[in-house]
């Protein structure tokens, strides 16, 4: 049963169909992989196998009675822990919210619950999703399932290494400012960020709002597209949900691939970039070339500008959000206090880790009198300037091509990787601040076996272009 484990959620879906196995046997052989591998990976932070058995019987009877719910009926997957499920522990991966467990579902994971998927448990990430290599988590840690020593990546880092590991087929994350796509490249899935506003975020947990996405992680170009169809639609829920103009992406798939008109950015340069990472750019264009496409080098402001401006505008929003966390709504509270202010400072003194203490402060500091006109402001103008020039680069362009991630997976200790820490969303942070969708690509592996990847980017709702996009490099790389 053990190669269920290579097929995608198409092959997944036919088998289920023809009744080969049962939801119920395929959720198994993901819960024994679990067992093998979770000590080395440590890719969860709650395991529901109970749950998860109970869900694949509905399934299985279901279809059996043939009223299966389409594509992800009976599909085992997993969710990063600041997506709320109801009656299940909501972590953030922080001691602050160890124990909580939510009360509702969040939009995401209920419309895969009525599809009938079959949710295995939540993973762990970095806390609060403040992070690029799932070290800064609280409750425990993940490495990178093709190489131990080296980090999976973050803040997403549990989910991408789920996927990679095989203990879960698909898994949802969080992208702020490169948190899904970063750790898909660190561990060789796919990793989408869809346009902002395409996924609800209502009941995921807030780090900066306007950045905020919800993603997709998965194995292959088509899986994304048959989790993202599941997900999309206008969610009353989130003010700021939309609808897609264009929700058929298994469709899209299959269509004809024109001629594209392809942009590399000239900021984002050899010298930036490890000599491996730069080379898979170079075969991704290749192939992108090959394929009939155009491609030209384009200016953009530079990485340092983009990522000082998220830097900034990331944190004030986090600050703001962070301060629900007061001992009285949510979670831990300190009981050491004499005052309603030494109880709040308590408990956010011993809740919350040190990145994400670092980051409330920063981000209230560029708040703060004289700072919010020097900073918070200028940042918001580096942004405009950003989605502005964006907007009129994919008038003229269908796709943007760049690495995901200036380098490959990193060593564990951050000590050491401090620098790359602070420059591993140098070309994430783009379609963040733009609010436009993009894909990080596996794009094979370095003589060292740790994954390679692209990124494309697109025009808002470009998302099933870039999967069609994304699979022409799949079949290429073969
Ligand atoms: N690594 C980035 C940060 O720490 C991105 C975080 C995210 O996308 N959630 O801010």
């Amino acid at each position: 049963m053990s190669d269920l484990l290579n097929r995608t959620i198409l092959a997944h879906h036919s088998a289920l169909e023809a009744r080969e196995y049962s939801a119920v046997e395929l959720t198994q052989v993901y819960l024994d992989q679990i067992a093998m591998r979770e000590s080395e990976v440590g890719a969860f932070l709650t395991l529901d196998a109970e749950g998860a058995l109970r869900a694949a019987e509905e399934s299985d009877r279901r279809r059996l009675a043939g009223k299966a719910r389409g594509m992800l009926d009976g599909i085992p997957f997993s969710l990063k822990d600041n997506i709320a499920v109801k009656d299940m522990r909501l972590t953030c991966a922080s001691r602050l919210l160890r124990d909580y467990v939510s009360p509702y579902d969040a939009t995401v994971a209920l419309r895969l619950k009525q599809a009938g998927a079959v949710l295995l448990g939540k993973n762990n990430m970095d806390e609060f999703a403040m992070g690029s290599s799932t070290e800064y988590s609280a409750l425990g840690v993940t490495r990178n399932p093709w190489d131990p020593s080296c980090v999976p990546g973050g803040s997403s880092g549990g989910s991408a290494a789920a996927v990679a590991a095989k203990e879960s087929v698909f898994s949802l994350g969080s992208d702020t400012g490169g948190s899904v796509r970063q750790p898909a490249a660190f561990c060789g899935v796919y990793g989408l960020k869809p346009t902002y506003g395409v996924l609800s975020r209502y009941g995921v947990v807030a780090m900066a709002s306007s950045l905020d996405c919800v993603g997709v992680l998965t194995e292959t170009a088509q899986d994304c597209a048959a989790v993202l169809e599941c997900l999309v639609g206008k969610d009353l829920c989130d003010a700021t949900s939309v609808e897609h103009p264009q929700p058929d992406f298994l469709k899209a798939m299959r269509a004809p691939l024109r001629a594209l008109r392809v942009a590399t950015v000239s900021s984002i340069s050899e010298e930036l970039v490890d000599a491996d990472v730069w080379q898979a750019l170079q075969s991704a264009a290749e192939i992108l070339r090959d394929a009939g496409a155009v491609i030209e080098t384009v200016e953009l402001p530079v990485p340092k500008q983009a990522l000082a401006a998220y830097s900034v505008l990331a944190a004030a929003e986090a600050s703001s959000n962070l301060a629900r966390y007061d001992g009285v709504h949510y979670g831990m509270r300190s009981e050491d206090y004499t005052s309603l202010a030494e109880l709040y400072a308590n408990t956010r003194g011993k809740g919350f880790g040190d990145e994400v203490k670092r980051r409330i402060l920063f981000g209230t500091d560029m708040l703060l009198g004289e700072n919010r006109a020097r900073f918070y402001v200028r940042a918001q103008h580096i942004r405009e300037r950003i989605r502005c020039e964006m907007k009129e680069l994919l008038s003229k362009y269908d796709l943007i091509l760049t690495p995901t991630s200036p380098t490959v997976a990193f060593a564990r200790g951050s000590s050491a990787s401090q620098e790359r820490l602070a420059c591993a969303d140098m070309c994430t942070v783009y379609a963040s601040l733009a609010g436009v969708p993009a894909v990080s690509v596996p794009f094979g592996k370095n003589e060292n076996g740790l994954p390679l990847a692209v990124q494309l980017t697109g025009r808002a709702f470009s998302e099933g272009l870039l999967l069609r996009t994304a699979k022409l490099l799949e079949e290429a790389l073969g």
